[in-house]
């Protein structure tokens, strides 16, 4: 789990992964880390994090160990199961870089559930 020059230790999930503000924890293990988003948008909104030094979802493909991406994917599929996203289905997404809109510098995947979800993409 190398760090990037771009990396910036200081982001919101650096600190929560260092313990140094707290979270509302679903789901961790060796690789991964699942919290309640702050401020969410539908009944369940889940972040699922690596806790490796990973700027966005590009940078963990093309970064981050084969045992990482295999565990991040197996943890989002325990996750969606174990909050009962999965039967009634759910959104996953990734915000990347400036035209994403991504705020939080480290790669997370919003799982959104827990109603119909409106339309994919907004103004
Ligand atoms: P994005 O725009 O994809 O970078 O999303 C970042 C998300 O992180 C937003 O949905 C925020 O509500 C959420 N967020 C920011 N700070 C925290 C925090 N301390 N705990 C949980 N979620 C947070």
């Amino acid at each position: 789990m190398s760090t990037p020059s771009t990396y910036d230790e200081n982001n919101i999930f650096a600190k929560i992964l260092r313990g140094e503000i707290p979270c509302d924890k679903i789901y961790e293990d060796e690789f991964t880390l699942c919290f309640k988003d702050i401020t969410p948008k539908a009944p369940t909104h889940l972040l699922v994090i690596p806790k490796g030094a990973y700027l966005n979802i590009v940078d963990f493909g093309k970064r981050a160990s084969k045992e990482e991406i295999d565990g991040f994917f197996k943890a989002v599929s325990q996750i969606a199961e174990e909050q009962n996203l999965s039967q009634s289905g759910f959104r996953s997404i990734a915000n990347t870089g400036l035209n994403g809109g991504q705020e939080v510098p480290h790669f997370h995947l919003h799982l959104l559930g827990g109603k119909k979800l409106g339309a994919l993409v907004g103004q």
